[in-house]
This record gives C-alpha cells, sequence and structure tokens, in this order.
C-alpha cells in the first residue's frame, strides 16, 4: 500500500515537472527569439498563446469584435476548451496537476514545512480565511473587466506566473517583480497562497467543484474518522464530515486519497455518481 501511495503521487510530480520544463522551454525559446535567437524546432510561440486564460479574458472582445485581445491567439481558446472540459469532468485538474505557477509554491510549501512544522498552513484563522478565499472572485471580475474595456492584458504587469518565466525580459512591470515576492514570502507560510486568495483563473475553474461529474467521494461507512484527509489537504479543506467534496477550493491533488493519505482503502476516491453514504455535501 505504502509503495501505491507513493506512486501515485509521484506520477503527480512527474506530470508538474514536464508542465514546468515544456513551458520554461516554449518561453525562452520565444524571448531568445526576440534578441535574434532562433533553437531549431522549437519555434516562437509566446506565453501568452499557451495560457488558456487568455481564452478567458478574449471571450468579451471576440464575441464584440470577432478579434482577440493583444497578443492572445486562436491556441488560448483551443487550450481554454480543453481545460474547461477536464473540469467538467474532474475539476481544477488545470491547477493541482499542469499549472507551473501552482507546481512552484507547492515546491515553496516543502521549505516551509521543514520550518513550520504542524504551525505551516495554519497561520490565518478559519473565521477570516474562509471570507478571504472569496477574494479570488473579486480579481477574477476585475481582469475580465479591464481586459475586456481596454483591449490590453493588465493583468500581465502584476502576474506572478508571468514573472516566474519572463522576470530577465524588459516586458517586466516594477508591479510584476512586488506581487511575486509577496507571493513567494507567504509561500512559506501558507500553500498555494496565489491559487487560494488571487488567482482569476483558479476561482473561474473551482466553480466546476460545484457540478463536476467524477467528484472526491468519502465512504462514511469505512470511514474511521481519524481525520487525516483534512490534515493533509493543502486548500484547507474540511473532508472528514462530508460524503462528496463540492468545495470551491479543490484542485483536485488527489493528496487526501486512499491512495495516498486515507488509512482505509476504497474509502476516499474519485468517483462518480452519488457517494456511497450519503453525510453533508460540502457547497461551502
Ligand atoms: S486534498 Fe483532496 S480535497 Fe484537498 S484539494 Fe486535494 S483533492 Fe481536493
Ligand atoms: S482519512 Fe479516510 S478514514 Fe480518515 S477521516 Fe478522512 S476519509 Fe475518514
Amino acid at each position: 500500500m505504502a509503495k501505491d501511495k507513493k506512486k501515485s503521487a509521484r506520477i503527480r510530480l512527474v506530470v508538474q515537472i514536464l508542465f514546468f520544463l515544456v513551458v520554461t522551454l516554449i518561453v525562452t525559446a520565444h524571448n531568445l527569439v526576440e534578441i535574434g535567437v532562433e533553437i531549431p524546432l522549437i519555434g516562437s510561440a509566446s506565453i501568452h498563446s499557451i495560457c488558456p486564460f487568455g481564452g478567458v479574458v478574449s471571450i468579451y472582445e471576440f464575441f464584440v469584435s470577432g478579434s482577440f485581445v493583444k497578443k492572445i491567439h486562436e491556441s488560448s481558446f483551443i487550450l481554454m476548451a480543453i481545460v474547461f472540459l477536464l473540469s467538467l469532468l474532474a475539476g481544477p485538474v488545470f491547477c493541482g496537476w499542469v499549472c507551473p505557477f501552482g507546481s512552484f509554491q507547492e515546491w515553496i510549501a516543502k521549505l516551509g514545512k521543514k520550518i513550520f512544522k504542524k504551525r505551516f498552513n495554519h497561520f490565518i484563522p478559519y473565521k477570516i480565511d474562509k471570507y478571504l478565499r472569496f477574494l479570488r472572485y473579486v480579481v477574477l471580475v476585475w481582469v475580465i473587466y479591464m481586459t475586456a474595456t481596454s483591449g490590453q492584458l493588465l493583468f500581465q504587469n502584476i502576474d506572478p506566473f508571468y514573472t516566474l518565466f519572463n522576470f530577465y525580459t524588459s516586458e517586466m512591470a516594477i508591479s510584476g517583480y512586488i506581487v511575486f515576492g509577496v507571493i513567494v514570502v507567504l509561500g512559506f507560510f501558507v500553500e498555494r497562497p496565489f491559487c487560494k486568495y488571487a488567482c482569476p483563473y483558479g476561482a473561474l475553474l473551482g466553480i466546476f467543484n460545484l457540478f463536476r461529474l467524477f467528484g472526491i467521494k468519502r465512504n462514511a461507512a469505512t470511514c474511521i474518522d481519524c481525520k487525516a484527509c483534512d490534515k493533509i489537504c493543502p486548500m484547507n479543506i474540511p473532508i472528514s464530515d462530508k460524503s462528496t467534496i463540492r468545495n470551491h477550493q479543490c484542485i483536485t491533488c488527489m493528496k487526501c486519497s486512499s491512495e495516498q493519505s486515507c488509512p482505509v482503502p476504497d474509502t476516499l476516491n474519485l468517483e462518480a455518481g452519488k457517494a456511497k453514504k450519503e453525510a453533508k455535501d460540502d457547497a461551502a
């Protein structure tokens, strides 16, 4: 069992590293082309052409004028559709498995856990934290509104994802460095602070948790109430008293599952349909 647990966590880590390297390679190749150096076979696609959120912020522009927001390409629309489909099936898989900035924060968290041990990720009182989690929806509305009215990718100037891969280019704004620095420092105390409180794309994909086809289901009949699932969840979601996790912050990382942390086999799994024994569903 322990070997299997390590195996499923390793698969996710490999996927995360793979996407991180692919994005690094594509962005580096693009930035080199800008200064006249071409890497054979890689091409010159920009970070915007491989960002599915670019499709989201361009929807208004596309329907009004039939064109895209400056720097956004058709590929963003295709990636947006793929990510939406995946989210409809299993929630924000993009956040938990693909997004390089989510992975980057997870790797910082490993250091935070070493420093603060059990206190890590538990510094903010739940009563305050649960309201702070809705801040990302304010950011989402603001980004869509500002992009629609200006036709420019204004979020780029404060986007830590953009900063991570372009920190050495002349396109960087000072605000980008400041936000990036704040997120890195927070990341030593809180797991995935950007995902939890500020990411507009995470906010949008989080809505799919309310009606995804395959959910995280807890079998109340076999659960021994050890609360291992609650303790391991990087997004601090209360799991042990729910039958189906519908929390808007779930990132489908599967850390809580019987394959990884729940000590009882076949008790916490990704499944379609209703939970084996209904308890209180979580829509909070
Ligand atoms: S640990 Fe479970 S509930 Fe928490 S984010 Fe990961 S999959 Fe969702
Ligand atoms: S880890 Fe498994 S057994 Fe323990 S409380 Fe969670 S679902 Fe129940």
